[in-house]
C-alpha cells in the first residue's frame, strides 16, 4: 500500500481519496478549503493544513483540481517539495496544453507523471467505478494503474502524456452534440403529436441509439433514473459541460480541426448558462430549445 498525497478534495477529490483511504493506502489531502478537508478528514484521510505538509513522504501525489491555471500552479510548488522518482498524477478536466506543461514540470523534477482525468461524475466518485482516460509513459501507466483502480472500475491508457485529457474532450464533445441531438429530436416529437414513449421505444433499439437518449433521457418518463425525473438536478452541470466543450474549440483552433457542430453545442450551452441555468443538470438544455420554438 502507497503513501499518497490527495489535492483537491472537492465534490469528486474528496470520494476519491475516501476511495483510496477504504483500499488501505494512507492518504493525507490538502485543499484551500479548510471545510473540503475537514470532510474528507471523517472519511480517513489526513488532514493537512499545507501542501508541504500533504506530500512530505509521499510515494505518489494526486491532483484533481479546477482547471489548468491551478494544476500547472500545484505542479510547479511540488518542483521544490518532492523527491525524484515520485509518481504525480492529475486527475482533473484541463486543457491540452496545460496537461502537457505539467508533464513538463514533472520531467524537469525527474518525476514520473500522469494526466488521468475521469468520467463517471460525482456518484461515480463516490462509488468508486469511474473510467479513467489515462495519458503517459507505459511504465508511469504500470506504476499509476494499481493506484487509480482503487477509484475506477475502467482503466484505459490513451497514449503519450496529453493523450487522457484529448480523450475526454473529444467524449464530451460528443456527448454535447448528442445531447441536443436528442433534445431537439423530442421537441420535434412533440410538435408532431409523437409521444416521449414511442420515439424513445423505436429510437433506442434503432440507428439513433446513444447514451444521451437511453441513459439519460432529457425528458421525463422513459428512462425513471434520468435527471429529467428529478427536476433536472445534476447529475452534470451544465456549466461543466460548457467547460468541456470550451476545452474541446480551444484544441480544435490550435490544432485546426473542423468541428462545427461541437462550435455550434458550446454557443447553446454558454447561452443556457448565461440565462441562469449553469447549475441545472446539462440534460435541462431541451427547455431552452422549445422555448426557441415557434407556434
Ligand atoms: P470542486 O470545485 O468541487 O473541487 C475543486 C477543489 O479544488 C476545491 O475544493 C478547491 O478548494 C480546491 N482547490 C483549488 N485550488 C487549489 C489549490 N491551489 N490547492 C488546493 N486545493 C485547491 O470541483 P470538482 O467537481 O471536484 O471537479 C474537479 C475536477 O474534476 C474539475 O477539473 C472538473 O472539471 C472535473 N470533473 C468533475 C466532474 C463532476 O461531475 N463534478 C466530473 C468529471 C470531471
Amino acid at each position: 500500500m502507497s503513501k499518497i498525497a490527495f489535492v483537491g478534495l472537492g465534490n469528486m477529490g474528496g470520494p476519491m481519496a475516501a476511495n483510496l483511504v477504504k483500499a488501505g493506502h494512507e492518504v493525507r489531502g490538502f485543499d484551500l478549503s479548510e471545510t473540503s478537508v475537514k470532510a474528507a478528514a471523517e472519511t480517513g484521510v489526513k488532514a493537512s493544513g499545507a501542501l508541504a505538509e500533504a506530500v512530505s513522504d509521499a510515494e505518489c501525489v494526486i491532483t484533481m483540481l479546477p482547471k489548468g491555471q491551478h494544476v500547472t500552479a500545484v505542479w510547479t510548488d511540488l518542483t521544490t517539495l518532492i523527491p525524484e522518482g515520485t509518481l504525480v498524477i492529475d486527475c482533473s478536466t484541463i486543457d491540452v496544453e496545460n496537461a502537457r506543461k505539467a508533464h513538463e514540470l514533472a520531467d524537469v523534477m525527474n518525476c514520473i507523471s500522469l494526466d488521468a482525468p475521469v468520467s463517471g461524475g460525482t456518484g461515480g466518485a463516490a462509488a468508486g467505478t469511474l473510467t479513467f482516460m489515462v495519458g503517459g509513459s507505459e511504465k508511469a501507466f504500470a506504476l499509476g494503474k494499481p493506484i487509480l483502480e482503487a477509484m475506477g472500475k475502467k482503466i484505459v491508457h490513451c497514449g503519450d502524456a496529453g493523450a487522457g485529457q484529448a480523450a475526454k474532450i473529444c467524449n464530451n464533445m460528443i456527448l454535447g452534440i448528442s445531447m441536443i441531438g436528442v433534445c431537439e429530436a423530442f421537441g420535434l416529437a412533440e410538435k408532431l403529436g409523437l409521444s416521449h414513449q414511442a420515439l424513445f421505444d423505436v429510437a433506442s433499439t434503432s440507428s439513433g441509439q446513444c447514451w444521451s437518449l437511453t441513459t439519460y433521457c432529457p425528458v421525463p418518463g422513459p428512462v425513471p433514473t434520468s435527471p429529467a425525473n428529478n427536476d433536472y438536478k445534476p447529475g452534470f452541470a451544465a456549466a461543466l459541460m460548457l467547460k468541456d466543450l470550451t476545452l474541446s474549440q480551444e484544441a480544435a483552433k490550435q490544432s485546426g480541426a473542423a468541428t462545427p457542430l461541437g462550435a455550434h453545442a458550446a454557443e447553446l450551452y454558454a447561452e443556457f448558462e448565461k440565462t441562469g441555468h449553469g447549475a441545472d443538470d446539462f440534460s435541462a438544455i431541451i427547455q431552452m430549445l422549445r422555448g426557441k420554438a415557434s407556434g
